[in-house]
């Protein structure tokens, strides 16, 4: 598993592209430039790897577009410490932006294969999740709730009512809504039984799953 100066060009060349297209966040511009992404990537698509694109991880999923990464990490406010709650794990490179903000992150992924495949590689780069789950996004993860912030990685047609129910008060609930494209939208829990709510333009993701096919 190499990363080599090579890389650490072209991630500054990416991390520059973000910054024009608006990300401001230091704390996620610093993660971003840090994470090796080639290598949560298959070998045939090294070469791509800090072109700002989605690209396939197998199991018909992709690994994020790093603006799309970077503006949903941005939207999150990581804290130190806080507890966050990822719905599909994937590659596991946007969980490894979260361990980099000093979260303590559980991630969901409904595909066993990605799920072992994630699981083994993620400690190998020396990210350690709080936990990693094999389940289904849609219920989220009452045992551990209330989460400081939640983030779902793939494209819900409606948001799952467990996830506004497991969100802190004050917390963050990021989410694509809508089948074809999706509409990022916010939810800020403001008290016990009030949210708020924001939209952030438009984004494609893979599908959320609602069956296990
Ligand atoms: N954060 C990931 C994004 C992967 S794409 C990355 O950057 O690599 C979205 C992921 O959500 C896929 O891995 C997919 O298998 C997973 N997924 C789809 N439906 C799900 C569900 N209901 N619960 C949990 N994960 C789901």
């Amino acid at each position: 598993m190499k990363d080599t100066f090579k890389h650490q060009g072209l991630r500054q060349k990416l991390v520059d592209t973000l910054i024009k297209k608006g990300i401001k966040d230091e704390r996620v511009i610093a993660a971003i430039r840090k994470i090796p992404r080639h290598l949560f990537m298959d070998s045939g698509f090294l070469d791509h790897a800090y072109q700002d694109k989605a690209f396939p991880i197998g199991a018909d999923q992709t690994i994020s577009q790093p603006y799309t990464v970077a503006f949903q990490s941005e939207l999150l406010k990581v804290n130190t410490d806080d507890k966050i709650l990822e719905i599909g794990t994937g590659s596991g490179y946007q969980t490894a932006v979260l361990c980099e903000l000093g979260a303590k992150v559980y991630s969901i992924e409904r595909q066993k294969e990605l799920f072992k495949k994630t699981s083994k590689f993620l400690p190998k780069l020396g990210y350690r999740a709080k936990k990693l789950i094999f389940g289904d996004g849609y219920i989220g993860l009452k045992e551990e709730a209330p989460f400081q912030s939640i983030i779902v990685t793939a494209g819900a047609p409606f948001v799952p009512k467990p996830l506004l129910t497991q969100l802190a008060v004050g917390g963050r609930l990021v989410i694509p809504v809508g089948d074809e494209v999706q509409i990022m939208t916010l939810y800020i829990r403001t008290s016990e039984k009030e949210f708020q709510k924001q939209e952030f333009g438009e984004f494609r993701f893979v599908p959320l799953l609602e069956d296990k096919n």
